[in-house]
């Protein structure tokens, strides 16, 4: 389910997450990857032109939390972009009513109408306690009421008995008359499919919903088909009132465009979600747990939810083990930067640290602020991979490119190497008189 654009939008992230600043260019260049990415899974034009412009303008005018880096923020803001445009909130079916309550299934040929409609009275019998009746209606299709009538069967849900010859109308009406005698909770009238849509097949469909006043009207409709899925939706939503979606084959569905489109498009909630052909194959569609899957980063979402102070004990572990042996490089520095965040900022910190204490009332006299942990860590995260690990590689116009890189002036990385050096310097006269014990703890 939505392999090729998870992929696709998990590169975009993975280029900003470790940026310890994003500026308004990085936002932009990531939207612009994003918005091909959304084109190419067939998400409707007017669709991913909103969603971008949505992120754009969240991404952009944001200010930084602590703990987190911009770029985890922007997959935030992604993330909740998507939960929105995939209808917020998990759409559940509504079945107060009187029973016997009514469910018409609607479609198209070959939608996985019929399929769908045993799924769901499975579902609802087996999850719900209900008991279900099924009735085919489709008097075109010659096998149409004996394949219900073995779905049926197969998932222990009674089917309305057939009788050959019987108009849809008349069908319905006896499915009402058998469900009322029998105490049936839930009946499920799968209606004819057509190739297309036809008048004949709306007309149809309206007579039964007239007699029979569905609670609920669900369109079944086949994610493959991408943005054909969708116009077949507004249709059909022309003509019936309907009140959900079943999207079926997502399975299959690397791209994802009909069930991105779907509920922008057309209003209408997805409120199931088929994946395969087995009759346990259907899922409720939550919006959250499918921009979950998209994004493949619940990890950060949930991060950046939390905002909360909370120390990685295994870095810190592997960072005192470094520094007792008198190592200390660009990357342990970050990883001490990140856990100075972490632990409440500058302020929370003094003292702690061999080294810090000096870089700290430097920091302080010249009025620097929590934010400029949040700079140094830029300004590290433009460096390259062996600078990090020996920075004395960075040249009079490697500082130029890194400063610019991060959005930050020459003398800031000047202060921040100055900064290291000093830690360094500590971190091997703590070598020499033997290493820190206890060191670890500081952190952990
Ligand atoms: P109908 O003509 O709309 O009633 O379609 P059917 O219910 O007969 O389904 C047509 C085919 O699609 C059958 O072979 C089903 O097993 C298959 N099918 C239905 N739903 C799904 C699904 O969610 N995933 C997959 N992979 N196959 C499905």
């Amino acid at each position: 389910m939505f392999d090729s654009l998870s992929d696709r939008l998990g590169g975009v992230f993975d280029r900003l997450r470790g940026r310890g600043a994003l500026s308004e260019d990085d936002v932009r260049g990531a939207m612009r990857e994003v918005r091909i990415a959304l084109l190419e899974a067939d998400v409707a034009l007017p669709v991913v032109r909103r969603f971008v412009d949505n992120v754009t303008e969240l991404a952009i005018g944001q200010s930084v939390l602590r703990s987190v880096t911009p770029g985890q923020q922007v997959v935030k803001i992604v993330n909740d972009a998507l939960v929105e445009m995939l209808g917020g909130g998990t759409a559940e079916l509504d079945l107060v009513a009187t029973p016997p309550v009514v469910i018409m299934m609607v479609g198209l040929q070959g939608s996985g109408k019929t399929t769908s409609t045993a799924k769901i009275a499975k579902l609802l019998k087996e999850k719900h306690g209900k008991k279900v009746m099924m009735a085919s209606l489709d008097v075109n299709r010659p096998a149409a009421q004996e394949q219900l009538k073995v779905l049926g069967e197969q998932v222990g849900v009674a089917t309305l008995p057939i009788i050959v010859g019987q108009l849809p109308v008349e069908i319905a009406t006896r499915a009402l008359n058998a469900a009322k005698l029998q105490a049936v909770d839930v009946l499920m009238l799968d209606t004819a499919g057509r190739l297309h849509v036809d008048q004949a097949l709306m007309d149809e469909m309206k007579a039964v919903s007239a007699i029979s006043v569905p609670k609920e009207t669900l369109l079944v409709v086949d994610a493959l088909t991408g943005q054909d899925a969708v116009n077949v939706a507004q249709s059909f939503s022309g003509e019936v009132d309907l009140t959900g979606i079943v999207l079926t084959r997502m399975d299959g569905d690397a791209r994802g465009g009909a069930a991105l489109s779907m509920r922008a498009v057309t209003g209408k909630p997805i409120k199931f979600a088929g994946t395969g052909e087995k009759l346990d194959a259907i899922e409720p569609f939550h919006p959250e747990r499918v921009a979950g899957r998209i994004l493949g980063m619940g990890d950060i979402v949930s991060m950046v939810e939390k905002a909360a102070a909370t120390i990685q004990v295994e870095d810190a572990e592997k960072l005192a083990a470094r520094m007792s042996k008198g190592q200390f490089d660009m990357n342990d520095l970050r990883t001490q930067l990140r856990q100075m965040q972490n632990m409440g900022g500058l302020g929370a910190l003094a003292g702690m640290m061999p080294g810090m204490k000096k870089a700290k009332a430097a920091m302080a006299q010249s009025g620097m602020d929590d934010r400029v942990l949040l700079r140094m860590d830029a300004i590290i995260g433009s460096m390259t991979v062996k600078e990090r690990e020996k920075p004395e590689l960075l040249n009079a116009k490697r500082k130029i490119r890194v400063a610019k890189g991060s959005g930050t002036q020459v003398q800031d990385v000047n202060k921040l190497l100055k900064m290291h050096q000093e830690m360094a310097k500590a971190m091997k006269q703590i070598k020499k008189m033997g290493g820190l014990k206890g060191l670890g703890a500081l952190f952990g």
